[in-house]
């Protein structure tokens, strides 16, 4: 399969060519559930592939520092153009290499090191890059977190407010890697406003769903949108930076020259292509159907006894919590690879265990829907998920066998995008 898709490459590193055909098998076969992950278009991994990748070009658009930059020009403002658009901004970056060298670009645009930052605390659903202790955010910064209600596991904005009047953060970030439920950026917007903080909006993981109507846009109530480009976008490994013309000169400073040299001119095009697909109809369509498949399976999961955080989801994203289940995250996460169905573990709220031995597993649905699955197949799903789970409390690898037969059954009939046919 290898040699006719990547024939340059077989022929030169047959070794790291296998690599690539195994993943290929791999993510053709498994029902891969990681919220943040997904399949990107032919038309973006092409893109993504291109000699734009042999090009410097330090500076933006007909302001660079190295000549010949005719095309790489055209290809940038292109991918800005459609990010504004798309996004309803002013100003659009496109250049930080990742959603963490993002989030830094923002620190160093509005803070200096010392200055109090305000973030989801990680274990609560938010990102290391929020001033969360390992990071380096946390450790050049002042982080002070915000967490969700015990009970009902959803943000407390009278809690958030009081303590952003008390801690008066430079910077607040709202948005995080495992928040099944809608983010209400208004309210953030007035607790920034009455604090006299910069508030940054971080949807990396929902920035597909926003871009196709199917959660809010924080534009017009935040000063900063911050993302990555390849979770619900469905775009290649990157960022964006997003803002209001009065912070945008502040926000390009701070990528170039501020923290990153040249831009990966491959993944700017790939990113263009991404912005392309996501403003068409079916993109809507697309975001619309995360959002139901998310919703179908948190209900099936319920029906079969599972506790969800938040009790559901609004969005892409499901937190299961096992600790009523015999099984940690940990254990249930591996058992559930077995079974070809690939998630991650993950802490929940109030988690009584360790950071890397947690209680709950986190799942999405954008992938599956990218391959076309509906609705009337989350049932279907939910019902491997609690085998699987019942199997890794037995130790009953054979059944997890069984499991792994019929996601590969399902999965052979839905491609997924990208994919050689298997
Ligand atoms: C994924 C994510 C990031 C970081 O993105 P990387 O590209 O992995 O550096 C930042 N913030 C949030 C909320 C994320 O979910």
């Amino acid at each position: 399969m290898s040699a006719s898709r990547h024939p340059a490459l077989s022929a030169t590193d047959p070794e790291l060519a296998s690599f690539v055909a195994a993943e290929e098998s791999l993510q053709a076969e498994t029902l891969r559930l990681i919220p943040s992950e997904n399949y990107v278009s032919a038309a973006v991994l092409e893109a993504s592939g291109t000699v734009l990748q042999n090009k410097y070009s330090e500076g933006y658009p007909g302001r660079r520092y190295y000549e010949g930059q005719q095309n790489i020009d055209r290809v940038e403002a292109l991918a800005v153009e459609r990010a504004k658009g798309l996004f309803g901004v002013d100003h659009a970056n496109v250049q930080p290499y990742s959603g963490s060298p993002a989030n830094l670009a923002v620190y160093l645009a509005f803070a200096k090191p010392g200055d109090t930052v305000m973030g989801m605390a990680l274990p609560m659903g938010g990102h290391l890059t929020h001033g969360w202790g390992v990071s380096a955010t946390g450790s050049w910064f002042r982080g002070v977190q915000y967490g969700v209600r015990p009970g009902t596991g959803l943000i407390d904005y009278d809690a958030v407010r009081d303590q952003a009047l008390a801690e008066r953060p430079k910077i607040i970030f709202c948005g995080g890697t495992a928040l099944p439920r809608t983010i209400d950026f208004a309210a953030f917007a007035s607790i920034a406003e009455e604090a006299g903080s910069v508030l940054v909006a971080d949807v990396a993981h929902i920035a597909g769903l926003i871009a196709g109507g199917a959660h809010p846009s924080p534009a017009g109530h935040v000063d900063v949108i911050s993302t990555t480009t390849h979770k619900t976008l469905r775009g290649p490994r990157g960022a964006m930076l997003m803002c209001r013309e009065e912070h945008a000169k502040a926000i390009d400073k701070a990528v170039f020259p501020g923290l990153q040299g040249g831009p990966h001119n491959q993944t700017t095009a790939g990113i263009a292509v991404a912005l392309h697909e996501a403003a068409q109809p079916a993109f809507v369509s697309y975001a619309h159907a995360v959002v139901a498949n998310a919703k179908a399976l948190a209900q099936a999961l319920l029906e079969r006894g599972f506790d969800l955080v938040s009790g559901g989801t609004d969005n892409h994203l499901i937190l299961i919590d096992l600790t009523g289940k015999d099984v940690p995250g940990k254990v249930a996460a591996k058992a559930l690879d077995r079974a070809g169905i690939v998630v991650n573990y993950n802490t929940v709220p109030f988690d009584p265990r360790k950071p890397f031995d947690p209680s709950g597993i986190r799942i999405g649905t954008p992938s599956l829907t990218s391959r076309g699955l509906s609705t009337e197949h989350m049932p279907q799903v939910a019902d491997w998920i609690s085998r699987s789970v019942d199997a890794a409390a037995k130790a009953d690898e054979s059944a997890l066998a069984v499991v792994r037969a019929e996601v590969t059954a399902l999965m052979s009939a839905f491609p997924a995008p990208g994919l050689p046919l298997s």
